[in-house]
């Protein structure tokens, strides 16, 4: 049939551009086209129902059809549509807002949360400030020279300029001019992948401290200022650190004087098990960075929390500049707090960590009976968020060339029965939404079952 050039699909190819997506395939293969959602399922323009086990992107963590977050937003915007928090101007709703995150995330010791908050609308942008703040803060107390940022390889922070270097992977970089000057990437704590024959995890986690305590020292530690960290790293393929990780990093990092920056943008909010990843790793952040399940992604939002050290800083600084010189627009838009508190209300009555909690053990039991499966190397995941990693050879983990596009197969392969999953380098990703039941989680891992199958039979039939 040709192709009606006024349709949807037609304009997309014709106008849209893509991000994250191969350019080229985009003009042949044109956009999987979403009507609407209703509950965990997304229907396509076809009517057809798919689960989203992406919950979006990490962030839909009450579905796609909350009416009382729909409706928050609605109220919020006939009643005060816009006004921005510049010079001292501020909303009902963004100052609860800021009350209740400050309150509820851990800080840089244990029993004290966070000070204050700062927003803006994406992960990236609160990042990005995070980075700025580290800078700040160390002009402030008269160390100016310590503005280098440790990351990790394989961590995902954002894609604007600053936070997609601290991204640690390549693709995010090449051809793009970075990373920044200035950011450092360190070893992914991937036992599976990166532990050496014979290591012992905790032989692991410990030459991955003295990695990071080398290249300080090597560095000089009066030009080191934070590190930055996903409690579980997403986008770089649900990689769940090993036990006793975290508190040894951040015995480094305190021996250096090198500030904790937490990037919950995918774990705070329960996606874990826990309210934050944080809580769940044992890490007392100077700063946490949180967005996406924030407003179950129903409305742009994102949020810098800092420690009372930071902010004090802050103050020292402000009083010498005579302002503090940073924020954007669309930050703190009373609507997307009043989307936010809504979704923090039903967080509470919900029990959402609880429910993650119940029904997480289905996801994680379920994905791991796979591991008998030819092609499955390792499952991983906690809380929520899990991966599939495939591999040609179980021996040896020898992945597929990523030009076969094994992952990408697979994840067509359990779209067409009626799951939407990511294939990313060598893994299947999950991130559904958290108010999934088990009956749903049981469709995700018969579409993975049947799925492995058909990619196996596809990789035996093409040799
Ligand atoms: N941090 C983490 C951990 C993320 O997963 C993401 C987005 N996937 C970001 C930051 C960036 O968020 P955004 O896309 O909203 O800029």
């Amino acid at each position: 049939m040709p192709l009606d050039l006024n349709s949807p699909f037609a304009r997309d190819i014709a106008h849209h551009i893509h991000p994250q997506t191969n350019l080229r395939l985009h003009e042949s293969e044109g956009p999987l086209l979403i009507d609407r959602g209703e509950g965990v399922y997304v229907i396509d323009a076809d009517g057809k129902r798919l689960i989203e086990g992406m919950g979006g992107m990490w962030c839909t963590s009450l579905g796609f059809s909350e009416t009382r977050l729909a409706d928050a937003a609605a109220r919020q915007m006939r009643h005060l549509p816009y006004m921005q928090v510049f010079a001292h101007r501020s909303t009902g709703p963004v100052i609860d807002l800021a009350s209740q995150l400050t309150t509820m995330a851990p800080g840089p010791s244990a029993g004290e949360c966070m000070d204050k908050a700062l927003f803006a609308c994406s992960g990236s942008e609160a990042n990005d400030t995070a980075m700025k703040l580290v800078w700040y803060y160390h002009h402030a107390i008269g160390k100016p020279e310590k503005r280098k940022i440790i990351s990790r390889r394989r961590g995902y922070h954002g894609t604007t300029i600053a936070s997609a270097s601290l991204t640690g992977l390549p693709n995010m970089h090449q051809d793009f001019n970075l990373p920044l000057t200035g950011v450092l990437h360190v070893t992914c704590p991937h036992f599976y992948r990166e532990g050496k024959p014979g290591e012992t995890e905790a032989e692991f986690v410990e030459r991955l401290a003295q990695e990071l305590e080398s290249l300080i020292l090597a560095e000089g530690p009066e030009t080191i200022g934070a590190f930055i960290a996903e409690p579980v790293m997403g986008t770089g393929g649900v990689v769940v650190p090993p036990e006793g990780y975290f508190a040894r990093i951040q015995q480094v990092l305190r021996r250096h004087e090198v500030l904790m920056i937490a990037d919950e943008v995918i774990c705070g909010f329960g996606r874990t098990g826990e309210m934050w990843g944080c809580e769940r790793f044992g890490i007392q952040p100077d700063m946490l960075t949180c967005a996406k399940q924030l407003s179950s992604a129903y409305f742009p939002i994102s949020a810098t929390l800092v420690s009372r050290a930071i902010y004090e800083a802050m103050l020292v600084e402000s009083d010498k500049l005579g302002n503090f010189s940073h924020g954007f627009t669309y930050g703190g838009h009373p609507v997307g707090a009043a989307v936010a508190l809504e979704t923090l209300a039903i967080y509470r009555e919900r029990d959402i960590v609880g429910h993650v909690r119940q029904v997480s053990p289905r996801l994680l039991d379920g994905l791991r009976a796979l591991e008998s499966h030819p092609l499955v190397g390792e499952v991983r995941g906690v809380g929520l968020m899990a991966a599939v990693e495939l591999v040609q050879d179980k021996g040896t983990r020898a992945s597929f060339p990523s030009a076969r596009k094994v992952p990408g197969y697979l994840a067509a392969a359990v779209q067409r029965r009626g799951v939407l999953l990511r294939g990313r380098d060598d893994a299947l990703l999950f991130s559904p939404p958290l108010i999934i039941n088990e009956a749903e989680i049981d469709i995700i891992l018969n579409a993975v079952a049947e799925g492995l199958d058909e990619t196996l039979a596809w990789l035996r039939q093409d040799g």
